[in-house]
C-alpha cells in the first residue's frame, strides 16, 4: 500500500480570505501552490507514494475565513486518511535581513520531528538556504488537529531579497528538497 501524503499549500488565491504574506510583488499563496504541485508530481510518479493537494487547482479556495480555511484542510487529511501531513508556507519578517528555512512541529521526539529534520536538511542541501532548525509550535491549528505526523515547512523568507530570489526562481528545487527529505526519512535511496 502506498504511503499517503497530504500536501497543504498554505493560504488561498489572491483576492480571497487567508491570503498569506506578500513582498516585492510576490504572493505567498502562489509560491506555496506551485511548490505543492511540483511535490505532488514527484511523489505521485513514485509508486511507493500517493499524494493529494489541498489546492489542486490555482483557483481552489478553502473555507470562508482564516479559521474555516484551516479546518477544511485538516478535515480532508483526517478523512482520507493521510499517513503524513505536510503544510507548505513561506516566512516573512519586518527585519529583511532575517533569512532561512524553518520547520514547525507540534512536539519534539516524535515522527513529525524526524520527518521535519529530514525535510529541512533536504531543502538546505538542494536550495542552499540557511538552516534555522526545527521549532515546536503547538498552537498551530494544522499541527494540533491533524491526526497523523504533521510538519509545517517555512520554505524561506519572502521578505529577504536573497531568499525571495530563491522562492521566485527555485520553486521546483524547493519541492525536490522536500521530496529528498521524505525519501531519506523512509530510508529510500535518492
Ligand atoms: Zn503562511
Amino acid at each position: 500500500m502506498a504511503i499517503k501524503i497530504y500536501i497543504d499549500q498554505g493560504h488561498n488565491p489572491t483576492g480571497y480570505h487567508n491570503t498569506g504574506t506578500s513582498w516585492y510583488g510576490l504572493f505567498e499563496q502562489d509560491i506555496t501552490y506551485q511548490v505543492g504541485v511540483y511535490l505532488a508530481g514527484l511523489l505521485n510518479s513514485d509508486p511507493r507514494f500517493e499524494a493529494r493537494l489541498s489546492r489542486p487547482t490555482p483557483s481552489t479556495v478553502l473555507g470562508t475565513n482564516n479559521t474555516t480555511s484551516l479546518v477544511e484542510r485538516v478535515n480532508m487529511a483526517n478523512q482520507w486518511p493521510a499517513n503524513y501531513f505536510i503544510s507548505i508556507h513561506v516566512n516573512a519578517n519586518l527585519n529583511t535581513e532575517i533569512n532561512g528555512t524553518e520547520v514547525y512541529i507540534y512536539q519534539f521526539y516524535t515522527q513529525s520531528n524526524w520527518l521535519a529534520e529530514s525535510v529541512i536538511d533536504g531543502i538546505v542541501d538542494v536550495v542552499g538556504t540557511k538552516n534555522n532548525g526545527i521549532k515546536a509550535r503547538p498552537s498551530l491549528y494544522v499541527l494540533k488537529k491533524a491526526k497523523m505526523p504533521s510538519i509545517l515547512v517555512e520554505l524561506a523568507y519572502l521578505s529577504n531579497p536573497s531568499d525571495m530570489e530563491k522562492l521566485r526562481d527555485d520553486q521546483y528545487q524547493f519541492a525536490q528538497g522536500i521530496y529528498i527529505g521524505i525519501m531519506r526519512y523512509f530510508g529510500f535511496s535518492t
